[in-house]
């Protein structure tokens, strides 16, 4: 089994899943995907490329919310394969669900895996949230991303080039085909103090070991201002914590 990260979590890395699809069926291995930073952020041809399977939480570029449901992909070919599954009755076929014979009949497609019923209440603003994704359409959404990313990356680049003090490196790469919203920061300067300073002046960020700060402009709901303001909160940040 090849499982590999779409968009690597860390350094926001995307990765070319049709070449490791590719290479990982060359040598008789399945290939699956873990979709969590990918979902919503990349363009996915997950059936074209021949993925095996994916899966992904919703409540990060998908908007739906901490603890909701989650998604997957299994490729059509696999609904006549003898690969182990969770067979729950809500991915027995419909028409037949309620006969209770003995053997496992699977819906067509992902359904077929579907293990139990659906949280109804937290799927109301999962639904509102796919609906805009159908409104606005990947193409724009990405275009507005990748904007939104370079400019973030220009306001980063000046701040270390300009400002006394400031020492950081963006470890994302550069080739906007390998990156999608994410910039991530390696820290060699002020560390953690600076994360905080950051959220305790309404920046929210994430931090992880040992001193990468992550980024992540949304461009369903993040500004090229807020990539502004954001600088100029950074940049008092390492004035302040240069004292
Ligand atoms: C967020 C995330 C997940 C999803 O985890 P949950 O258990 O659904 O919260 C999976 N993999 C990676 C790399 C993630 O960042």
């Amino acid at each position: 089994l090849v499982l590999w990260g779409g968009v690597n979590y860390y350094t926001g890395q995307v990765f070319d899943m049709k070449t490791i699809t590719e290479a990982g069926h060359a040598v008789g291995a399945y290939v699956g995907f873990d979709l969590a930073h990918a979902a919503g952020n990349v363009k996915l041809n997950l059936h074209d490329w021949n993925v095996d399977f994916a899966a992904w939480c919703s409540y990060k570029y998908m908007n739906s919310g901490p603890g909701n449901a989650s998604g997957c992909f299994v490729h059509e070919k696999h609904h006549y394969s003898n690969l182990p599954r969770f067979a729950g009755w809500w991915g027995h076929n419909k028409e037949r669900r309620f006969k209770m014979e003995p053997d496992f009949d699977p819906v067509h497609g992902a359904n077929g895996w579907q293990v139990s019923n659906l949280p109804i209440l937290s799927l109301a603003p999962y639904l509102a949230s796919v609906e805009l994704f159908d409104e606005v359409g990947m193409e724009r959404l990405i275009q507005k991303r990748n904007q939104l990313t370079a400019y973030l990356e220009f306001v980063l680049h000046d701040i270390d080039q300009q400002l006394e003090g400031a020492d950081f490196e963006v470890i994302t790469p550069k080739n906007p085909e390998e990156r999608a919203c994410q910039l991530s920061v390696y820290l060699h300067g002020q560390g953690r103090s600076l994360f905080d300073y950051l959220m305790n002046n309404g920046v929210i960020t994430d931090w992880r070991e040992p001193n990468v700060i992550r980024l992540a402009p949304a461009p369903f709901y993040c500004s090229y201002e807020d990539m502004y303001a954001f600088g100029q909160i950074l940049k008092r940040g390492i004035l302040a914590l240069n004292q």
